[in-house]
């Protein structure tokens, strides 16, 4: 360790040790939600009508009359205003990935000279960013740039707080003037509509005529690094792209498993602990925090929402986590990998449906009757994954994640679903239609309801799936630590409900010719396993052999993102989404544009970042050494000394430093290109051009940082960075 960095070290470290000041202890039932304008503050500031109104519209997703705007927006302003908001924000969700804001202050001036504070209804409900910057992938010409905000009455308006004041923050979609979807909220919510419309459509058919409403749900476990802020100033690479782009892996890297669930650190604890506040106010339900298995890599996990103000508080989530580590003189690192050869991030995304009265519709239940219906909906779950293998492979494709998917510590990039010794027994007992027992015993044969009775935790768990059946969810564990998990649950909703919809026609068509609802139910579950049940696999999903045998099974492996990207407008996805409508043709072909050219922005922006700390970083630490060393042999010899050892370091240094500038060259010359104009040329010369080349300064700068002298080594090295907490 240089002496710089270990100096550094000793001011993080004492920054804490010697903070003696007096724990506040957190009163969680009194502060959760303080910042968020929940049920609670509007029951008690609106009138009963009005309160009435938005309930529907929350709970039984009802239009939101506009005639009440006026006096939620007085309410809402009057909370936020005592609450120390001097503006308001319509909170959106470009298509970028993260969130964006525009703050307009409350105040008004008055006749008097003077300013009162004024929030009409038409500002909660509608606004119009200057929002011309955004991605479109196309829908907007720029000469057309408006687009709008819309106010999402199902997700709760919240306060955001710093030193020096705060404001009131609205969640809205982002359409154009066509209404044409610009963001990731519009299809998240039109896709939560279509599964509700499929699942209460099933439920019928099983005798629930109770539901009026079904909604996915949402629980996210997100995975982060905490560095020390001051290494993340030196380390131009953190600062451009999120990542290390160059770094040698250190001798002691998590071979020894003791971080995994080890004690956390304390300046780390206390990082959590103010963050897990913050995000309580806000009405965050987090609930699970823990070291994870990399050095300085932790978990937090909250309680799962509705899919929609799940996927708003998970985007809070990162925005609080990165917030609030600043505090603490740490950054947090979100991205998928941002250390070669340390286990990278993800976040596993618990999904579920379940019914306006309390039923999990994934949940195996006590009964068989309820196993029947769970199986019905389970299935669907597998042939909608089956089916769209590809969509939820595009749903999870940016360039940071295909550092992780498919290397081995993260699921591969083939999709296929676990599910637990006893349930893929049952299934396959279904499939082959001569099912008489299970493996505990007691399951009797299907054409009677009396199904085995399900253990919520079946089998042991599986950490190598892409996709688990986890006791009364799925857990999709491919999504990427830094991206939204809107569009992956986009996806989910739709896939499932379009399964639903053929399942439904299938079994009504069955119970219409006279079928009993167990002989019907099992025909299409049957059918439908038959057709789909390639997708499951419960083995080691990391082995060379699962490789051969999906291949053989005719599953997809899209092993990048622009193998994966190329998948998206394909025939059968533009009609899915069609279908349902969650996106049109026009929309869809918007995102894959879209995220195109986010993967090119990227890897063009580590590129250049690459060639730059080689060139003007690395090459010159390395010559310094290496003057030093042929410096030290002349006068060596002059007063006759062994140099022997000095000798062979420098000619060791010597080739390095040459294999350095040819690659070094060969990246300058890839950079200089773009590959073509059209977005896919371009993302095609990233793939096969400029990340080779890219990869082979990073093997150069590598050797380099394990010989070159660790006082003149220009960036805080992966030991600094991972092992100082
Ligand atoms: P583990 O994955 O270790 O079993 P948990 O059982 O605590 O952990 O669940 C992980 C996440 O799954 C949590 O966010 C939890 O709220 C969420 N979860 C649990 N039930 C559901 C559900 N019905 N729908 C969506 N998410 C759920
Ligand atoms: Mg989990």
């Amino acid at each position: 360790m240089s002496r710089h960095a270990s100096d550094s070290n000793l001011i993080a470290a004492t920054k804490f040790t010697s903070n003696g000041s007096k724990m506040e202890p957190m009163d969680i039932e009194r502060i959760f939600g303080e910042n968020a304008f929940g049920i609670e503050e509007m029951k008690n500031r609106l009138s009963p009508a009005t309160f009435e109104s938005l309930i529907a519209t929350i709970d039984k997703g009802q239009q939101i009359d506009s005639a009440i705007a006026d006096e939620v927006a007085k309410a809402m302003k009057e909370w936020a205003v005592e609450r120390g908001a001097s503006h308001f924000t319509h909170w959106f969700q470009p298509l970028t990935g993260s969130t964006a804001e525009k703050h307009d202050s409350f105040i008004t001036p008055n006749k008097g000279g003077g300013a009162i504070a004024k929030f009409s209804g038409n500002d909660l409900i509608q606004g119009e960013p200057d929002a011309s910057s955004f991605p479109s992938g196309g829908l907007r010409a720029t000469f057309e740039a408006r687009g709008y905000t819309v106010w999402d009455p199902t997700s709760p308006s919240f306060i955001i707080e710093n030193k020096s004041g705060a404001y009131l923050a609205i969640p809205t979609a982002f359409a154009s003037w066509s209404g044409e979807a610009l963001d990731a909220k519009t299809p998240l919510l039109r896709s939560m509509h279509a599964i509700d419309d499929q699942a209460r459509r099933a439920l019928k058919l099983f005798g629930h005529d109770d539901v009026h409403k079904v909604t996915s749900t949402v629980g996210v476990e997100q995975e982060y690094f905490l560095i020390d802020e001051e290494y993340y100033y030196r380390r131009p690479d953190l600062m451009t792209s999120g990542r290390t782009l160059i770094g040698a892996k250190p001798p002691r890297g998590q071979e020894l498993d003791d971080h995994y669930f080890g004690s956390i650190p304390d300046r780390v604890l206390s990082c959590m602990i103010e963050t897990e506040k913050e995000l309580y106010r806000l009405g965050i339900p987090v609930k699970t925090r823990h070291n994870e298995v990399a050095p300085s890599q932790y978990e937090i996990a909250p309680i799962f929402e509705n899919t929609n103000v799940a996927c708003d508080h998970q985007q809070l989530i990162m925005i609080t986590l990165q917030r609030v580590a600043r505090n603490h003189g740490m950054v947090c690192l979100l991205h998928e990998k941002p250390f070669a050869g340390i286990n990278g991030s993800g976040k596993h995304n618990n999904w579920s449906i379940g019914t306006d009265t309390g039923i999990n519709l994934l949940d195996p239940g006590d009964n068989p009757h309820d196993n029947l219906q769970f199986l019905y909906f389970c299935t669907a779950v597998i042939a909608a994954v089956y089916k769209h293998q590809d969509l939820l492979r595009v749903s999870v494709a940016h360039a940071a994640n295909d550092h992780r998917l498919g290397a081995n510590e993260a699921p591969p990039a083939i999709i296929s679903i676990f599910l637990g010794e006893q349930l893929e027994d049952v299934f396959n007992q279904i499939s082959s239609g001569t099912a008489t027992e299970s493996k505990q015993g007691g399951l009797l044969g299907l054409g009677t309801p009396v199904l085995p009775h399900l253990p919520r935790h079946a089998g042991d768990r599986n950490r190598t799936s892409p996709f688990a059946f986890t006791g009364n969810k799925f857990e999709f564990r491919a999504v990427g630590s830094s991206q939204s998990v809107s569009f992956p649950n986009t996806v989910l909703n739709t896939i499932v409900a379009e399964a639903l919809d053929g399942m439904s026609g299938r079994l009504e068509a069955a119970l219409s010719g006279g079928a009993s609802l167990e002989d019907a139910v099992a025909g299409v579950v049957r059918e439908t396993i038959n057709d789909s049940k390639a997708i499951i696999f419960g083995g080691d999903n990391y082995s060379e052999a699962w490789h051969k045998e999906a291949e053989r099974r005719g599953l997809l492996n899209l092993r990048n993102t622009v193998d994966a990207l190329e998948t998206l407008i394909s025939e059968k996805n533009i009609r899915l989404f069609e279908s349902y409508g969650v996106l049109s043709e026009a929309e869809l072909r918007s995102r894959e544009e879209v995220w195109f050219e986010q993967y090119f922005t990227k890897i063009n922006i580590e590129a250049e970042t690459t060639e730059s700390i080689a060139r003007t970083m690395v090459m010159p630490a390395a010559t310094r050494y290496l003057k030093t060393l042929v410096d030290t042999i002349d006068q060596g010899k002059e007063v006759g000394v062994s140099v022997r050892g000095v000798k062979e370091t420098a000619v060791h240094l010597a080739a390095y430093v040459d294999e350095l500038q040819d690659s070094l060259t060969e990246l300058i010359d890839a950079n200089k290109e773009l590959g073509g104009d059209s977005v896919h040329q371009k993302v095609h010369h990233m793939v096969k051009n400029v990340i080779p080349s890219m990869n082979k300064v990073r093997h150069a700068c590598d050797r380099l940082e394990r010989i070159t002298a660790g006082d003149l080594w220009p960036v805080p090295t992966y030991r600094d960075m991972l092992f100082v907490k």
